[in-house]
């Protein structure tokens, strides 16, 4: 069965013109699919007749609500969405004042093995479609009430270990017919995949490429991060200069402050140099902790300390707030806890208070 979500508006012409249809219908059919609609039957605009001819091939993918929590503190939102095929992933919805950003998963867990991160700790299920990341969007849209402005690719998996798909998604999400949400309010974040970077700065988006940097020597960065095993600082640092270069668009590096792991004054020092070797933007946020893993956030007077040394140098950065930490927003943690209390007996249904 095909998926008409995971199609862009020039394949649903394409098998348009396969079912001997005018082109206007894929236009139609393209616009529902973004507002929600999750039934052939849905499709009123459609003759029946297409609709049932559509329904031998092809089906509209959809997601259920298996739990929802909302943030007491902050209004964050967080969905815990059931894929067709039983797997869930997360999606978080952050109000800020400039705009609704909504964070999305790319894959059904993570290979990447992060030490600090509970999406990798099952390792990866599996890549999710192009429509499925569509879904997530355009549900938690429909669900909240709430117009999403931005997107944010820093759910569950690395997007760039699900490249096609996810550049399709961007490029269905972005279709002035569909969501139009513009490459601008869109950010990528990575773990740092140098070949897919290359791939990506060719591809010339204008969408905001942010790396997960978390230490900027290579000791460090290789305890915290095995993917820096492969490929150390140096190369990353200079991909991001070259993706910079091409596109003309700054690079953020995002980097989690770890209690005595990362955020004393040398670490502060080396990632001020690397910052200013590609003259990226700085976003630091507090490490949310994990249950099933040992490391802890800096405190306050190491936070402190890290920032002036960052100021003095001219580095340029943000200090963000931790959104939804009485909702386990942080990535993989809703995912997590479900199959923790699925192994303890606990069934689907004690889990829904939507
Ligand atoms: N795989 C991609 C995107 C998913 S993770 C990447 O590595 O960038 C999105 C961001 O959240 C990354 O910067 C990641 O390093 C960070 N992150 C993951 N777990 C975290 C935690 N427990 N506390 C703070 N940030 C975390």
């Amino acid at each position: 069965m095909t998926d008409l979500k995971s199609l862009t508006l020039s394949e649903l012409e394409a098998l348009m013109a396969q079912l001997g249809q005018p082109k206007f219908r894929a236009a139609q059919i393209f616009s529902r699919l973004a507002a929600g609609v999750t039934d052939l039957d849905e499709l009123t605009a459609l003759p029946k007749s297409l609709r049932a001819q559509l329904g031998e091939s092809c089906c509209i993918n959809s997601l259920q609500c298996l739990r929802k929590q909302v943030s007491g503190r902050d209004g964050t939102v967080k969905y815990l969405w059931e894929l067709t095929d039983g797997n869930a992933v997360e999606t978080v919805l952050m109000r800020y004042e400039h705009g609704n950003s909504v964070c999305i998963s790319t894959q059904v867990g993570c290979r990447q093995g992060c030490a600090f991160c509970a999406s990798t700790i099952g390792g990866l299920v599996r890549n999710l479609t192009a429509g499925e990341m569509l879904d997530e969007v355009i549900f938690t849209q429909l669900d909240s009430g709430v117009k999403i402005s931005n997107i944010v690719l820093m759910g569950i998996g690395e997007p760039l270990d699900n490249y096609d798909n996810v550049l399709k998604f961007l490029s269905l999400v972005n279709s002035p017919q569909g969501m139009n949400i513009g490459m601008r309010h869109i950010t990528l974040s990575t773990c740092g995949r140098l070949e897919e970077m290359r791939r990506l700065a060719e591809e010339k988006l204008q969408l905001t490429l942010a790396v997960s940097m978390h230490a900027c020597d290579d000791e460090t960065r290789s305890r915290l991060m095995p993917s820096n095993r492969r490929c150390g600082v140096e190369p990353l640092v200079a991909a991001c200069a070259e993706y910079f270069e091409k596109t003309g668009r700054r690079v953020t590096l995002e980097y989690a402050m770890i209690d005595g792991v990362n955020d004393t004054p040398r670490h502060a020092e080396s990632l001020a140099r690397s910052a200013a070797k590609i003259g990226a933007h700085v976003n630091l946020i507090p490490l949310n902790h994990v249950e099933e893993q040992p490391l802890q956030p800096s405190g306050k007077a190491a936070m402190k300390r890290f920032c002036d040394i960052l100021s003095s140098r001219g580095v340029n950065f943000t200090l963000r707030r931790s959104l939804g930490g009485d909702v386990d927003a942080s990535c993989g943690q809703l995912r997590r806890r479900r199959e923790t209390e699925q192994l303890k007996g606990g069934s689907n249904e004690s889990l829904r208070h939507n």
